[in-house]
């Protein structure tokens, strides 16, 4: 990353702003400051570290709590100043439990959904219906597929506004299934969509 070379330390006593994303929802999480250390830390380890400043030491996130974030990606502001962390989070990444330490910090509710889906497909948690989807098969859950994009269909013709949200709900919960029950996942869809725009 040649970028590096020229990132405005001076500015900020020899810290620069990083603010860190979601790298699925795209969610803001949190803002904390790196040095040249921390960021070098940071690329090495692919775990995001910062320098605290109430500690005055090298503080990679989630060294005490486990909630680290792994790197994803590294970029830069237009004048060298401000970095963004694009980051997974290993659990919540605000120390009052939650995702984000912006309570309403808005985020991609169908990437979460397709991130919550393949932890079900992993844990196979019981009671859920995500788990009994996965336990009945790939066919018979293609078959709600199936079943459900009838549905949608005939909710459309039926000029029913309020059904069609609901069964195209159903649709897209159970295709998300479908896609981590072969080993796919919406970013794959999205990959294709993506290739299509662009041609
Ligand atoms: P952790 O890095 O998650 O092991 O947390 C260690 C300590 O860092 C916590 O007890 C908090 O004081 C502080 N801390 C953790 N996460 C954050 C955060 N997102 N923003 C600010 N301070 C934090
Ligand atoms: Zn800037
Ligand atoms: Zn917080
Ligand atoms: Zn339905």
């Amino acid at each position: 990353m040649q970028w590096l070379e020229q990132l405005d330390w001076d500015k900020q006593q020899g810290l620069l702003p990083a603010i860190v994303q979601d790298a699925d929802t795209l969610q803001v999480l949190m803002l904390g400051y790196m040095d040249r250390d921390a960021l070098r830390t940071t690329r090495e380890t692919g775990r995001v570290t910062f320098f605290s400043r109430s500690r005055q030491r090298l503080w990679t996130k989630g060294e005490s709590s486990g909630n680290v974030l792994e790197l994803v990606s590294l970029d830069v502001d237009c004048d060298g100043d401000t970095l963004l962390v694009q980051a997974r989070p290993r659990g919540p990444t605000c120390h009052l439990g939650r995702p984000s330490c912006f309570p309403d910090a808005p985020a991609d509710f169908l990437a979460g959904l397709d991130r919550l889906v393949a932890r079900r497909e992993r844990e196979r948690p019981p009671g859920s219906y995500t788990t009994s989807l996965f336990e009945s098969g790939t066919r018979r859950i293609a078959q709600k597929v199936g079943e459900e994009g009838v549905e949608t269909a005939l909710a459309a013709v039926a000029q029913d506004g309020q059904a069609l949200a609901g069964e195209g709900a159903d649709l897209l919960y159970h295709l998300l299934v479908l896609l981590h029950a072969r080993g796919l996942s919406l970013a794959d869809v999205e990959a294709v969509l993506r290739e299509r725009h662009r041609g």
